[in-house]
């Protein structure tokens, strides 16, 4: 099958990479010449381990990127939707991508027999049949079923490790009220050894928001109990480890730190509590769990404040802007946070971060932002450990204070002047 990908972001290029690695021909299109041009240079526009090699492999003998809906979109016989659906100010989900995508594809549907179109964006419940359908439909003056499908497949990759759950995923859920299509999709599908769920398009659609707010959820529990246990004088990795030896709970996102952010859960959070509350429900847990989340990078400050207080003047270091090991992506990151805050004590700001400088440095062009870790600590009083990048483990603290974040020093290899957010 000729697969079209709309919206290279991080989520439709490893989307299209993957698919021309297994064998596809893969016509990409995003509407950002600067992402269009690198892909067809063979260069990611992400970084995201073994991206680069994947693409020098198969662009452009299977995999070729363009500015333009309509060749990509002719040449397919199907097309994985990937554009963002980002937050409004009150946390709604913003539609306004992918309205205006499907409004020109339905446009071009006019000159087509029969299309499938594969909805990866996260969309709240109801999208699919409420706008999807609708949108392609008025624009092509054509009938869902008869001349074009839809099929909701969400996306539950994690950045940092994108690849890895690409080839071999926990499962893949597909929905949609046209078994025809689901059959045709399963196919593209049919490489991968995991479970595959046959769902309604509502279901699918909310089994994103449900993955995404449990995890979530554990990570705001465990900083909560990492608060309650910090009180106490009590290592809560310890508490961690015991809590997730019972098969019940398991080991996983029971990391206390600084909170959680990306691209996913705060924004599909905020886009489920904004949506149940529209129809009438209270999420009352999902709402905690947000505010544990918001407060988590001050307890840092806080910390600071206790151990070296007053900062204001003080040269502090950040190490780490990503809310991640392995990826250059700053959404939502807990470091932009911190910096907001330790700007306004007016500390003097030291930063380094191996992937994400270009990208902070285009919000904050005023900081000093110094070409390696250990020079950061070197200028500062104390260093704030932001993001777990393994490198940030081997530097020579000496006896500046570290204020750790991410639990970069599970083993406990602690620098000598070390104090963890909730152990
Ligand atoms: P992104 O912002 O990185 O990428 C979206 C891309 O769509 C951009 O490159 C943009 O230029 C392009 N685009 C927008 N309108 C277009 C148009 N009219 N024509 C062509 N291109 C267009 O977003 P992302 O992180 O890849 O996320 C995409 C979707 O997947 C979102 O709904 C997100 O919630 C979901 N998702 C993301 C992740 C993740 O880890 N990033 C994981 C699972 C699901």
């Amino acid at each position: 099958m000729n697969i079209s990908v709309v919206g290279l972001g991080y989520v439709g290029l490893i989307q299209a990479a993957g698919m021309a690695k297994l064998g596809h021909n893969v016509l990409g299109s995003d509407m950002d010449k600067n992402k269009v041009d690198k892909i067809n240079s063979k260069e990611p526009p992400i970084y995201e381990n073994g991206l680069k090699e994947i693409l020098q492999e198969t662009v452009p003998s299977r995999f070729s990127a363009y500015q333009e809906l309509k060749k990509p979109f002719m040449e397919s016989d199907a097309t994985f939707i990937c554009v963002g659906t980002p937050s409004k100010r009150q946390g709604e989900m913003s539609l306004h991508q992918l309205e205006n995508v499907m409004r020109q594809l339905g446009e071009l549907l006019k000159e087509k027999k029969y299309h499938i179109f594969v909805i990866k964006s996260t969309v709240v419940p109801g999208t699919c049949e409420n706008i999807v359908i609708p949108v392609v439909e008025k624009a092509s003056g054509k009938k869902f079923k008869k001349d074009f499908s839809v099929v909701m497949n969400p996306e539950f990759l994690r950045e940092g490790e994108a690849l890895e759950d690409f080839f071999d995923p926990d499962r893949i859920v597909l929905g949609s009220s046209d078994k025809t299509a689901l059959k045709k999709i399963k196919e593209i599908y049919s490489p991968f050894k995991c479970p595959v769920l046959e769902t309604g398009f509502k279901e699918a659609e909310m089994i994103k928001y449900a993955s995404n707010a449990f995890l979530a959820t554990k990570i705001s529990f465990i900083n909560e109990i990492g608060n309650i246990s910090k009180t106490f004088g009590i290592d809560t990795n310890i508490v961690a480890k015991g809590i997730g030896m019972d098969k019940r709970i398991s080991p996983h996102f029971l990391k206390s730190g600084i909170g959680f952010g990306g691209s996913c859960f705060p924004k599909d959070v905020n886009a489920i509590v904004y949506k149940a509350t529209e129809k009438g429900y209270n999420p009352k847990l999902l709402r905690s769990v947000l505010d544990v989340n918001r407060d988590q990078p001050l307890k840092m400050i806080e910390l600071l404040d206790r151990k070296e207080g007053p900062i204001k003047g003080k040269k502090i270091g950040l190490l780490g802007l990503t809310f991640k090991a392995g990826t250059d992506d700053i959404r939502e990151s807990p470091a932009l946070v911190t910096i907001k805050e330790l700007l306004m004590e007016e500390a003097e700001l030291y930063i380094y971060d191996p992937k994400a400088m270009e990208k902070t440095k285009k919000l904050f062009p005023h900081l000093n932002y110094l070409s390696s870790a250990q020079e950061v600590v070197d200028e500062c009083e104390a260093v704030l450990i932001l993001t777990e990048w393994p490198e940030f483990r081997t530097l020579d603290y000496g006896k500046k204070l570290v204020i750790d974040g991410k639990n970069l020093f599970f083993d406990n290899h602690r620098p000598e002047n070390y104090e963890g957010i909730c152990w």
